[in-house]
Formats: C-alpha cells, sequence, structure tokens
C-alpha cells in the first residue's frame, strides 16, 4: 500500500470521518481512511444522537432505525438528592449503540472508498502535498488531509497542540445494562462531581455512561465503590446501579477528556469532530456536531474542488468561519451549562428557576442544538 495517492486521506474512522469519506466518496472524490481499530466496536458514549443530522444521514443513505435505533422524546432530570424535572426534548433524538453506528457508517464507506487498518504516526505537508505515514510503515500521499482522530490521539502529541500541555480532570465510565426503561426517554442523573446519562439503544440493552472528576474518583478507586458510594447518592442511580445486570465483562473506561479550545485547522489539516472541539456532555451533542462538520467540509469542499481557480486557502477560511457560526455558540453555552450543573449551590438555584419556569429547560436545549434542515 506504499506511495498511494489519494484526493484526501482521512486519519480516524468515527463518526466525523466515517461521514466525511461517504459524503466524499459518493461524489467521487479518491478517498482513503486510516483507522486503528477494527469495526465494530465499543465507544464510551451517552449513545443519545440529536434528530438534527438525520435529513444529512438520509441524504447518505444512512437509516439508523434500520437498525433498530430508539426514538427518543422526552428528557427526565434529577439532583444528587433525586428532585426530578421533567421536559419535552424540542428536536428529539434517538438511541443507538456506537457499536452499530459506526459499523453501519463502515460498512457502507467500505464499498465506496479505500479503508485501511493502522496508526497514523506522522502527518508531513511539503510543496503542496501531504505525506502520511502509518505505524505498519505505510506512506501515502494526498492533496487534503482530515483530522477526525476524536478527543486525544498521539497525533495531537505530534502537532504539539495547545490543550495537550495541560491535564484534565475528567474521565468516563461506559456500560451496557439489562434494565426496565422507557424507549423515548433520555434522562440525565446529577452526582456529585458528575452526572450520568441513561438512554436505550438498538438491542433494548440501556447505556449507562458518566463523567466524574478524576478527583472524586480517586477516593474510592475502582468503578463498583465509586457508583456504590458516590453515584447511587443519587436515589435513582441508586436503584438502577442495584438492579441493572451489566452486560458488558467490565465498563469501557477514557480519561484526560479535555474541554479547552481546540484549532479547526492546523497545519493545513481540516478538523472535524472531536479534534476541533469537544461539546460537554450533558449537552447531548457531540455526536451531531461530529457528523455536522462532515458535511460542512464536504460541501464546502465539493463547492470549490469544482471551480478552475480552487485555492486551498480560500477553502481553510471558509471552513473556519463555518465551524465557528455552527458550534461557536454551542460549546460556549456548554461551558456555561456545564459550570452551574458542577456547583452544587448555582445548582440548587438553576433546578429551582427550571422547575417554575417550565420553558427554561428546552430553550437550553435548543441552544445548544442546530436546527433540522430538510
Ligand atoms: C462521557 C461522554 C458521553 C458522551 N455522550 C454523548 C451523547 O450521548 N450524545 C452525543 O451526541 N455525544 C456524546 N458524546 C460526544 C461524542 O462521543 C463525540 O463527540 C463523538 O464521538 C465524536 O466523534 P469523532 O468522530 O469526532 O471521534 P471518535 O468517535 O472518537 O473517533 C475518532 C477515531 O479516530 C481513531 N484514531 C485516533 N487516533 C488515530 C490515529 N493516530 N490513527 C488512526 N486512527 C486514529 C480512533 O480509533 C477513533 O475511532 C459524549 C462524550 C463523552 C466523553
Amino acid at each position: 500500500m506504499a506511495n498511494n495517492k489519494w484526493d484526501i486521506i482521512i486519519i480516524g474512522g468515527g463518526l466525523a470521518g466515517l461521514t466525511a469519506g461517504l459524503h466524499l466518496a459518493q461524489n467521487n472524490v479518491k478517498v482513503c481512511l486510516i483507522e486503528k481499530n477494527e469495526y465494530p466496536h465499543h465507544k464510551v458514549c451517552g449513545e443519545y444522537v440529536s434528530n438534527e443530522i438525520l435529513p444529512y444521514f438520509n441524504s447518505l443513505g444512512i437509516d439508523p432505525f434500520k437498525e433498530g435505533a430508539k426514538k427518543i422524546s422526552k428528557f427526565l432530570f434529577t439532583t444528587n438528592n433525586g428532585s426530578a424535572l421533567n421536559a419535552h426534548l424540542p428536536l428529539g433524538g434517538f438511541g443507538i449503540s456506537r457499536y452499530a453506528l459506526d459499523n453501519l457508517l463502515y460498512e457502507n464507506l467500505n464499498k465506496k472508498a479505500e479503508i485501511i487498518f493502522d496508526t497514523v504516526e506522522k502527518v508531513i505537508f511539503e510543496k503542496n502535498q501531504f505525506f502520511v505515514s502509518t505505524q505498519g510503515k505505510n506512506v501515502l500521499q494526498a492533496a487534503f488531509v482530515l483530522g477526525s482522530f476524536g478527543k486525544r490521539s498521539n497525533l495531537d502529541t505530534f502537532l504539539n497542540r495547545k490543550f495537550m500541555r495541560k491535564n484534565s480532570p475528567w474521565l468516563a465510565v461506559k456500560a451496557h445494562y439489562d434494565y426496565e426503561f422507557p424507549s423515548d426517554t433520555v434522562a440525565l442523573h446529577n452526582f456529585n462531581d458528575g452526572y450520568c446519562g441513561l438512554s436505550k439503544i438498538e438491542n433494548d440493552a440501556v447505556n449507562a455512561c458518566y463523567l466524574a472528576t478524576i478527583q472524586s474518583f480517586k477516593k474510592y478507586g475502582a468503578i463498583p465503590a465509586f457508583q456504590k458510594n458516590q453515584l447511587s447518592k443519587n436515589p435513582h442511580l441508586r436503584e438502577f446501579y442495584s438492579k441493572a445486570k451489566p452486560l458488558f465483562k467490565k465498563p469501557k473506561t477514557i480519561s484526560q477528556i479535555s474541554f479547552q479550545k481546540k484549532e479547526p485547522i492546523i497545519n493545513h489539516i481540516f478538523m472535524l469532530g472531536d479534534s476541533a472541539g469537544l461539546i460537554h456532555p450533558l449537552c447531548g451533542n457531540g455526536m451531531a456536531m461530529a457528523i455536522k462538520s462532515a458535511q460542512i467540509f464536504a460541501e464546502s469542499f465539493l463547492k470549490n474542488f469544482e471551480n478552475e481557480n480552487f485555492a486551498r486557502l480560500k477553502l481553510e477560511h471558509e471552513y473556519a468561519a463555518l465551524w465557528q457560526q455552527e458550534f461557536g455558540k454551542r460549546l460556549q453555552t456548554g461551558r456555561v451549562i456545564q459550570q452551574i450543573l458542577m456547583n452544587p449551590f448555582a445548582s440548587k438555584i438553576g433546578f429551582g428557576v427550571a422547575k417554575m419556569v417550565p420553558m427554561l429547560l428546552p430553550k437550553l436545549i435548543e441552544r445548544t442544538h442546530g436546527t433540522v434542515q430538510t
């Protein structure tokens, strides 16, 4: 596979990379995607996807409901002491595991583009061309490179990105369970120093995924003790973790999750999805943003690519501006909501206000989500 030449090399086959690959390959762009893990595989994620990307998915021939995705229209929020708030989700969404969704995109892309399973180690830009080297000693050449390698990757170190210089206090844990739970609801249960999302996925299992600070986790040192003694102070989580039957041998975990600002373009590499910026998971919108960033890039690229006077820098400016316009405010709102939720005093006041003004919660949710384009 050495010295192959491509229009675009995509590094990382999560939702952003796979979607961009599919969109571009369907429009006759010569695409090669490099992903380090074979499909299907589980990922730490809340697995609630906002409906805002459904029309776009349909245009690419992707139908998550054929895989059994659950329609979700209700939101339940509870505080650490168990007080509950119910709301209707303005846009709604669906529940599907990353195991199923990433694999669905992969199977579709595999018919149209080259997919290599390998870890990219270096990306060099020289004389208006990219040279991408992998652990498996492949060296590939392309006119453009998309960085869709997620929240944290060896390539962030290679590119000397600012956010890698600072430790992040967040870790996350996820597993699937057998448990009675309404399939039209996504629940967000707050606990001291974190929150846990519950929703159903395609096979009727419940996905439980929580974000917590490393500091509070260290007090207990192990996942069962943390769930029993910290999460279970919230009575809804106590009920869940005492009755739910785990379907994984052991939960999946990640740490060093950074919510710091990132750059949408570095060394002429276009960043998509979490590589460009991660929204706080409580907004339940990172997956839709990853997919949407793929759409923004692909549409912009295809429009410019057809133009005889195609200029790399013009495309870079256009993508960076569109990215900021689409996601800047959402990320900012996500940061504010997270700060309120993590502060017991502010969160108590916020809960009281939201209880008195029922429209407040749907309005806040709207601010972190895009619109459905038909
Ligand atoms: C705790 C938690 C809960 C969340 N819950 C939700 C939710 O309910 N709803 C929602 O919409 N969003 C949620 N999110 C956000 C969502 O998971 C992400 O925004 C989404 O996965 C981003 O997709 P991506 O394609 O950018 O990255 P990823 O899905 O992480 O894909 C990146 C890919 O790049 C590959 N890769 C990395 N480095 C290399 C390399 N050097 N070479 C080759 N391949 C490489 C990785 O193997 C990976 O497959 C949550 C996030 C967290 C942390």
